[in-house]
């Protein structure tokens, strides 16, 4: 017997039962700590016929991307961001303008894009649910030269973010204080929006430049927006009376934000907005600040990413 299995000979169908090189990278600091069992959830769930893992954990902020490049360089297929939306923010920015395909299992705060694709919000979940996922292409954003997959912001949830950045215990509730903290200090700017030859003067408290539909706890402030369509939803929060804060919320939590008098939205794939003096910022939920204009870009579809099937987004992708 010194035949080979009929099988192995055949390239085609030896390359089909390659399982795919998958790896997670994990911040084990961040969000709510459930990742730290990432690793038995990875063994008792994923389906290891069809991927061969690995585990990387970062050590600084800022390494999740390096480690997405590594892992392009070394031909993993699949890295899977283990995290909120930050780590899918940083796992997302070793990956743009790659073939190696985005996976995502929640474990942070927020967790918009998550959502947004069906991986839901629980860890055991959403990795039996990469086991049945395909690759689909989304566009990135890019504010001055860096880039986001969820969404970014000016003003009043630039300016939580910043706050949240001191934090080390993250979740709903010091969110929740945060925003109650920022909501008592922070001032509406006038800004300038120039898009397709246009300026809008506004007066703004927030405005939320989105790829993706919601922030993470199921928020959505961008009902309209799509991932795939090569434009951005533009939505400005103007002069935001502190009494019609919670109706803001409600609005945002049943998906009706455009309905509210104090809202503006506007389609773009390119927008440059002009504020004087410094302006908070956040990068999917990451803050930041900036002096100076704000350029904002859509890429379209400059990334992969695995959409689980039967999820809301995949779904959509498949009819449209
Ligand atoms: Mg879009």
């Amino acid at each position: 017997m010194n035949e080979s299995h009929p099988v192995i000979n055949n390239p085609l169908l030896s390359a089909m039962l390659e399982p795919l090189r998958i790896v997670f990278i994990v911040n084990p600091n961040s969000g709510t700590k459930v990742q730290q069992r990432i690793g038995q959830s990875i063994e008792r769930y994923l389906n290891h016929r069809k991927f061969l893992y690995s585990i990387w954990h970062t050590a600084y902020p800022g390494h999740a991307t390096e480690l997405a490049k590594k892992a392009v360089e070394e031909g993993y297929q699949v890295v899977v961001a283990v995290g909120g939306d930050g780590s899918i923010n940083e796992v997302a920015a070793g990956l743009v303008h790659t073939e190696v395909a985005l996976g995502i299992v929640p474990a942070g705060s927020g967790n918009g894009l998550a959502m947004h694709l069906g991986y839901g919000r629980n860890m055991d979940e959403a990795i039996k649910r990469l086991n049945a996922a395909e690759p689909v292409r989304m566009d990135c954003g890019f504010l001055n030269g860096r880039p986001f997959v969820n969404m970014a912001g000016v003003g009043f949830d630039g300016m939580v973010s910043n706050l949240m950045q001191g934090q080390s215990f993250r979740g709903f509730i010091p969110y929740f204080f945060q925003s109650l903290k920022a909501g008592l200090v922070y001032q509406p700017k006038d800004c300038l929006l120039e898009f397709d030859g246009k300026v809008v003067e506004e007066r703004c408290f927030v405005i939320t430049v989105a790829n993706g539909v919601m922030y993470g706890y199921n928020m959505s402030i961008a009902p309209d927006a799509r991932i795939d369509d090569g434009l951005f939803s533009v939505v400005v929060l103007k002069d935001v009376p502190k009494w019609k804060y919670f109706a803001a919320v409600r609005s945002v939590v049943t998906g009706k934000i455009y309905e509210e008098d104090f809202v503006d939205h506007y389609t773009a794939s390119e927008i440059t907005i002009k504020t004087a003096g410094e302006n908070y910022v956040h990068f999917d939920g990451e803050g930041a600040r900036y002096e100076g204009d704000l350029h904002f870009k859509i890429e379209p579809k400059c990334l992969n990413v695995l959409a689980p099937r039967n999820g809301p987004y995949y779904d959509s992708a498949v009819s449209s």
